[in-house]
């Protein structure tokens, strides 16, 4: 049985005294029937796995480089994470595909880098609120994922995150009818390029204004595998409701 996962994407919020959040969440979930990823910015990285090194909680970056190193300055590059303590990168977030224009065809080559790092690549995707109400949601969707995702993808290596753009940070969620149509479309794409068994393995996190009043709702829609939170996986008083709701 594929277990759930709760991924926290801290994005560019926290310091070395944000680590009492990590503590307190190792604290209420010693044993957790879930998985747990916190990607905190790279500066707490180190601190951060070397402080959750003997508990369940994981690790990861927010990005990596496609190279494994050179002269790309201000860059990390995904043998650096996982130098660093991770095992799992976001890729491909939407804040990343807007502010720093990345492509799918980058996140591809990013993805394949994370991979060769022993990483576990977890690719964002999403349509924007003006695709969704010009009835483009799937188009994109497809196209994304078709582009974002490498030949060679399984369960271990890859989660595919469906946020899309206009529920991130707004407070404004799709319907879990809406989540659904997303995820069953995922699952099936996955399952026409990679057959059933390894579509089923690879985790469908939902992400988009998650908050403990919402997961519940959200946890209980078809192909819905977990949840990628920004704003709630700050204080581990809001993440932790979010990790019990998927146990
Ligand atoms: C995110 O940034 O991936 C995200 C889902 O943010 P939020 O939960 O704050 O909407």
């Amino acid at each position: 049985m594929k277990r759930k996962l709760a991924a926290g994407n801290w994005k560019m919020n926290g310091t070395n005294a944000s680590l009492g959040e990590l503590q307190s969440l190792t604290t209420a979930h010693p044993d957790p029937r879930v998985d747990i990823l916190i990607c905190p910015p790279a500066t707490l990285i180190v601190q951060a796995a070397a402080l959750t090194a003997d508990s369940p909680l994981m690790i990861g970056g927010q990005d990596c480089h496609s190279a494994p190193s050179g002269a790309h300055t201000g860059d990390i590059s995904a043998p650096m994470l996982a130098d660093a303590g991770a095992t799992a990168v976001l890729l491909g977030h939407s804040e990343r595909r807007e502010n720093h224009n990345e492509t799918s065809d980058l996140v591809a080559e990013k993805a394949l880098a994370a991979w060769s790092a022993g990483l576990t690549a977890v690719i964002c995707l999403g349509e924007t609120l003006a695709q969704r109400e010009a009835a483009q949601t799937l188009d994109v969707i497809a196209t994304q994922l078709d582009t974002s995702l490498p030949d060679g993808a399984t369960g271990t290596n890859t989660v595919i995150a469906y946020e899309p753009v206009w529920a991130i940070g707004t407070g404004l969620t799709p319907s879990t009818a809406q989540i659904a149509e997303v995820h069953d479309f995922l699952r099936a794409r996955l399952a026409d390029r990679l057959g059933a068994a390894q579509a089923n393995a690879i985790r469908l996190l939902y992400g988009g204004s998650v908050k403990p009043a919402n997961a519940d709702e959200i946890f209980a829609t078809s192909n819905v595998d977990g949840a990628l939170v920004g704003g709630a996986s700050l204080k581990s008083a809001d993440f932790s409701p979010i990790i019990s709701a998927l146990e």
